[in-house]
């Protein structure tokens, strides 16, 4: 088995979801006392977080290439960032390590391929929904990205920054995210990626008829699968 090397901590309400989903996935896998070989560097998020609101990203990239360079020193076979918005600096990361890096866009639009699904709604942050760094990965693999419109990507950002983040789980907010997915089913979505690693913190497949595509569950478990694969394979 592989070492997986996380980087958490963005936030750490969801990072703990990553280490059940891939202890989780070795053992279905495995069965038996299995467990992951894994490694974590957990970053301080407000330090990020004042990053990503000052347009900062080169300092955010240069706290998670160190993270990433001390995950590969410390004997990580690959490297899993706990976060759809920091694949903003993926390459900055890199750049300062000799191991893969498992893209969480890529694994996604893997999944979503491998169901059929080519138009696809995205929820995540505002630099999620907004900038090109995470619907490119998604267009270059031939799926039509929708995203919510300026209104509700406030109010889907300010959930995910003002309450997810600090583990609050408000009724209100699921039912606001709830119809903000109703609105993109009508757009002619087939799919809603939940593109933001704590959103599946508060809205579950079992509350809408339309299939989730829950980014931290896709990515945790391809991460345990990855381990065990003899090779290096992209997704
Ligand atoms: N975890 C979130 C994401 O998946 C947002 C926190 C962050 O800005 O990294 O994008």
């Amino acid at each position: 088995m592989k070492t997986i090397g996380l980087i958490g901590g963005m936030s750490w309400e969801s990072t703990t979801e990553y280490y059940k989903i891939i202890n989780q996935t070795i053992k279905q896998e495995l069965g038996g006392l299995h467990s992951a070989k894994c490694l974590m560097y957990s970053v301080d998020f407000q330090e990020i977080e004042e990053c990503q609101a000052s347009g900062d990203w080169n300092k955010s990239g240069q706290i998670l290439a160190k993270a990433a360079a001390s995950l590969e020193k410390a004997g990580a076979d690959f490297i899993v960032i706990c976060t759809n918005t920091m694949h903003k600096v993926i390459d900055i990361i890199k750049n300062s390590i000799h191991i893969p890096i498992l893209h969480i866009a890529e694994v996604t639009a893997q999944a979503l391929l491998s169901d059929g699904i080519v138009t696809v709604a995205l929820l995540g942050t505002k630099y999620t929904m907004e900038q090109d760094f995470y619907k490119n990965r998604l267009i270059a693999n031939h799926i039509n990205v929708i995203i919510p419109d300026e209104g509700d990507r406030t109010i889907i950002n300010n959930i995910i920054y003002d309450e997810l983040c600090l583990g609050k789980i408000n009724p209100e907010s699921k039912m606001q995210f709830l119809a903000i997915i109703e609105k993109l089913r009508q757009q002619k979505a087939q799919a809603i990626i939940l593109g933001c690693t704590e959103i599946g913190l508060l809205v579950h497949q079992a509350d809408t008829t339309i299939p989730l595509y829950d980014t931290s569950y896709i990515h945790a478990h391809s991460a345990a699968m990855q381990a065990l694969k003899n090779r290096w394979q992209e997704a």
